[in-house]
């Protein structure tokens, strides 16, 4: 049976709108806070959204079954069951008092193109399955991708044990055992998603930038999932003195020489993006004196800060800490003042795969749209490329920003890239 092409797929995705509109207003309501929906990964609101997808998958006789780690799957059976799937999805879990799309639409975009397939009669070449993982955002344990992380083996060992639910101290062994799975069968498991029955990941997720409003589209195929360099735990130790008898000659201030620290810092990624390195971020996310010594009339003894570059390459991010170092040496000297930076952590860019995103271009320009490329934040799909499965991602316009209620997709745009998603799956499971 030959893969349906875009337009029929296409099509076939456009009469499924209200049912994937039914199924974003369900899980609203399950998971509704004061303001936008609250889904801790592993809590009751997050196992009842996955519960509503496999309520949906049995109504499309999918096959439903729930991984080791309580993620659920929901499977198009192809000709072929042995040959390497397709596998499709994103996470149920959100941020507190956050939108109802960073990561749902993802799953239901995955779904809905699975209930398309189904309305067209198309069996596939090789099984098609969408996934609905948990702790994406992970915001009780501190660790992201737990989810994608355990099926793909790559959580650290013990950490199972180790990361405690940030409220009741409960581990994440203990917060899985509670939602029905089998931990010991888990501990037990080996990676049970790799690049040997998995030939494909693709993830629809909303965009948490601004670019495709500006850019009047619905939907863009990033280039690459950025990687960054962080210094969470920075450190500019000086000394407090008189604010008005001390000269300027005499003082140590550390909020001015962490200020030209910052800036000069600024000044060389300004100078990056203008040598043509793209996709680059900077972001000083915490900054602040000492609130138990800190006034207005004392010179700061002592400033805390964090630094975080991102980048789509290794080279601008290696440059990114050594230009971090250069600076702080050369401002230390002249200022008398001392950089501690601390632990520097980070993670590797990922490319996403040349393959699929030619497969998603192509479908999405086939329908008439003209998709955006630019990189993107970190999203599950990291995790998967991670261990040699070849990934890509479509965005979907989003206004108002994410982790947020205020989160903003207008169900013609989810369309629009669950049309580019399910027309590219078809082409590459076919
Ligand atoms: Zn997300």
């Amino acid at each position: 049976m030959p893969s349906p092409d875009p337009i029929a797929v296409g099509r076939a995705v456009d009469a499924r709108t209200d049912f994937a509109a039914a199924l974003f207003e369900t899980a609203r309501e399950a998971s509704r806070d004061v303001e936008g929906v609250t889904r801790p990964a592993w809590s009751d609101l997050d196992m009842a959204a996955a519960r509503q997808v496999e309520a949906a998958a049995r109504q499309l006789d999918l096959e439903t079954s729930w991984d080791p780690a309580g993620n659920l799957l929901a499977t198009l059976p192809g000709q072929d069951r042995s040959a390497r799937r397709v596998l499709t999805g994103s996470h149920v879990d959100s941020v507190p008092r956050g939108g109802n799309y960073d990561g749902h639409a993802g799953v239901l975009a995955s779904l809905t193109a699975l209930a398309a397939f189904r309305d067209l009669g198309w069996t596939p070449p090789c099984d098609i399955t969408a996934i609905a993982m948990h702790g994406e955002e992970s915001v009780w344990f501190g660790t992201a991708y737990l989810g994608s992380k355990l099926a793909c083996g790559t959580l650290p060992d013990g950490d199972l044990d180790r990361l405690r639910r940030a409220d009741t101290g409960q581990t994440l062994a203990e917060c899985i055992a509670g939602c029905g799975f089998d931990v010991a069968a888990l501990r037990a498991a080996k990676p049970w998603i790799d690049a040997s029955n998995t030939k494909a990941f693709l993830e629809l997720h909303i965009e948490q930038g601004p670019l495709l409003i500006d850019a009047d589209q619905p939907v863009a195929i990033p280039t690459a999932i950025r990687g960054n360099v962080r210094f969470p735990d920075a450190h500019c130790l000086g000394r407090y003195d008189h604010s008005a008898a001390c000269p300027r000659a005499w003082r140590q201030d550390t909020a001015l020489a962490t200020a030209e620290l910052i800036s000069r810092l600024e000044a060389w990624w300004i100078e990056q993006e203008q040598a043509g390195v793209p996709d680059t971020v900077f972001t000083v996310g915490k900054l602040f004196t000492d609130a138990a010594e800190h006034a207005m009339t004392k010179v700061p003894g002592r400033m805390d800060f964090t630094l975080n570059f991102g980048g789509t390459t290794n080279d601008f991010l290696e440059t990114s800490a050594v230009r971090i170092a250069e600076l702080a040496a050369e401002i230390a000297a002249r200022r008398d003042v001392r950089f501690e930076l601390g632990g520097r952590v980070g993670s590797r860019p990922t490319p996403l795969d040349p393959g699929l995103r030619a497969a998603l271009i192509a479908a999405a320009e086939a329908q008439g749209m003209q998709p955006q490329e630019f990189a993107t934040v970190g999203h599950d799909t990291a995790v998967f490329a991670g261990v040699g499965i070849p990934g890509a991602m479509v965005l979907v316009r989003n206004t108002n920003g994410s982790h947020n209620p205020h989160e903003a997709m207008a169900i013609e745009d989810f369309m629009a890239g669950t049309r580019t998603m399910a027309a590219a799956i078809a082409a590459v499971a076919g």
